[in-house]
């Protein structure tokens, strides 16, 4: 009789229900161990629930044209309606509701794909099987052929500014509120904090963002993160640099933020930001014999294996790259691995990924982030986005698209855009990089007139000029 092969994945976000619906399509026995929901905490908490409260966000930036565009706004109404400002209650009910129905639609496609869905908190055995504390009180002993380790990161906590869901919150406590904070403090300028910042901004928050770097976004293309920053101060966001935040405690209805320097921010609510760590403890790691990064994270190769046979892992957990579409394709290859199909190995150089603030800020494989400025091996052409004519007509000013190629062959290796909707933007870039397109082939490919995307071709033509004025 042929041997099915079982698999018991333990976390049901994007790295471990993404496996699940591939090795169960692949026909595997899937047994999911999730002690949340499905859909894991980006789709419950943190990715969705976002990326939904900044599409409403994002429809209240574009007023900021308004005026410039020949709209009438405030006192005079736009057709029939006028633009007061957001009832908060009706976005956060919106996000929850959005959030809960994407968590029951995965949930929906698991089970029709014959994964069996099992709510509990999972561990591993030091024979390697897992046990979990099932909902009901009662243990359950999963037998498993292979494992995937999908269990997620949690937001850091400061113990001097310990989260009380009311005033002082974490990323996943906001949607509780029913009122906009009108005055904001949020602690932490990298991606999380600056989307939230831009997000409660536009929406109608005063927003102080305390940043202990220099600039916002530290990490992120410093072109990007200096156009972010100078919007944000435009709109009238107070953006402290340098300044770590040593604790953050509650006054009555005001919060009070001390910096290690001594000097305090006030405001009615903050948002504490300050990255996260791995799920790791209880999980029973050590005595399977699955070892940890220094950061704490589950040390995996690029086809997810751990250091303990026939144990995997994918997503957040492993610290690799902080994205669902990262955790996803971990899970998918280690199923593609564990069950003997072909597999290549996960190239972090392709991967595209996008900071969802107003304007966005879109990248792909290799920058001067991660290249190093400079960089001998390669070239870049930056092209602002204020001679674009579709971004005159629609009145935007802020923004670029940066190309780097490959010396030599002159393919394209990577780009930055910031723009609206960049994260559609960057698509063409992106296959550009996996597809080892020159410069010139990107040149040469037709753009709609007028449109954003002619200034990815423009700036490939810039490029190549560059670089022939070089030679
Ligand atoms: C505010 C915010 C916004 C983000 N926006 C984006 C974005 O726009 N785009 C993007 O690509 N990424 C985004 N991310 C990152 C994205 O959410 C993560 O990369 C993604 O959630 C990782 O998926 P995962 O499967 O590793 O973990 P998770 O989605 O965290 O799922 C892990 C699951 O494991 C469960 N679990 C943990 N331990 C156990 C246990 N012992 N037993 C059973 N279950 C367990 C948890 O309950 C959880 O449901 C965002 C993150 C944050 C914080």
């Amino acid at each position: 009789m042929e041997h099915v092969t079982r698999i018991v994945i333990i976390g049901g976000g994007p790295g471990g229900y993404e496996a699940a619906l591939v090795a169960s399509r692949l026909g595997a026995e899937v047994v999911l161990v999730e002690r949340d929901g499905v859909g894991g905490a980006s789709v419950l908490t943190d990715c969705v629930p976002s990326k939904t409260l900044i599409a409403t966000a994002d429809v209240m930036s574009s007023f900021e044209s308004a005026e410039e565009l020949g709209i009438r706004i405030g006192g005079t109404s736009v057709g029939s309606s006028c633009v007061t400002g957001v009832n908060l209650d009706k976005v956060n009910r919106r996000v929850k509701n959005l959030a809960s129905a994407q968590s029951v639609d995965i949930a929906e496609s698991l089970s029709k794909a014959g994964v069996q869905i099992v709510k509990g908190r999972g561990r591993l055995t030091p024979d390697r099987q897992v046990e979990v504390d099932l909902a009901d009180g009662t243990v359950g002993i999963y037998h498993a052929d292979v494992i995937l380790l999908a269990a997620g990161v949690r937001p850091r906590e400061v113990p001097e500014a310990m989260p009380d869901g009311e005033r002082i919150l974490n990323w996943k406590q906001v949607y509780n509120l029913k009122e906009l904070p009108p005055e904001l403090i949020v602690v932490g300028s990298g991606v999380t904090g600056a989307e939230f910042a831009g997000a409660y901004q536009a929406l109608g928050s005063a927003v102080t963002l305390v940043s202990s770097r220099d600039r916002v976004l530290p990490g992120e293309d410093a072109d990007a993160a200096e156009v972010l920053e100078s919007v944000f101060r435009r709109r009238g966001m107070r953006v402290l640099s340098r300044s770590r935040a040593a604790s953050a405690v509650r006054d009555g209805d005001r919060v009070i933020v001390t910096l290690e320097d001594g000097r305090t921010v006030e405001g009615s609510h903050v948002l504490m930001a300050v990255g996260s760590l791995p799920n790791t403890e209880g999980l029973g790691l050590e005595e399977a014999g699955v070892e940890l990064t220094k950061s704490g994270h589950i040390e995996v190769d690029r086809v997810s294996r751990t250091s303990a046979p026939g144990v995997y892992a994918a997503g957040d957990v492993t610290g690799v790259l902080l994205l669902a579409s990262v955790a996803a394709m971990q899970g998918r290859i280690a199923m593609y691995h564990a069950l003997g199909e072909a597999v290549w190995p996960i190239n972090l150089k392709r991967v595209s990924s996008n900071i969802f603030t107003s304007p966005e800020v879109a990248t792909v494989g290799q920058t001067n982030v991660n290249a190093h400025h400079g960089s001998p091996g390669f070239n870049e052409y930056k092209l602002a986005l204020d001679s674009n004519p579709r971004a005159k007509m629609l009145g935007f000013k802020d923004g670029f698209v940066k190309l780097f190629s490959r010396k030599g062959s002159d393919t394209i290796v990577g780009g930055v855009i910031v723009a609206p909707r960049a994260s559609e933007l960057i698509h063409p870039i992106t296959m550009a990089v996996d597809l080892h397109l020159t410069v010139d082939q990107v040149a040469s490919v037709f753009t709609v007139y007028p449109s954003l995307s002619g200034s990815v071709a423009e700036a490939a033509r810039r490029l190549h000029a560059d670089v022939k004025d070089e030679d």
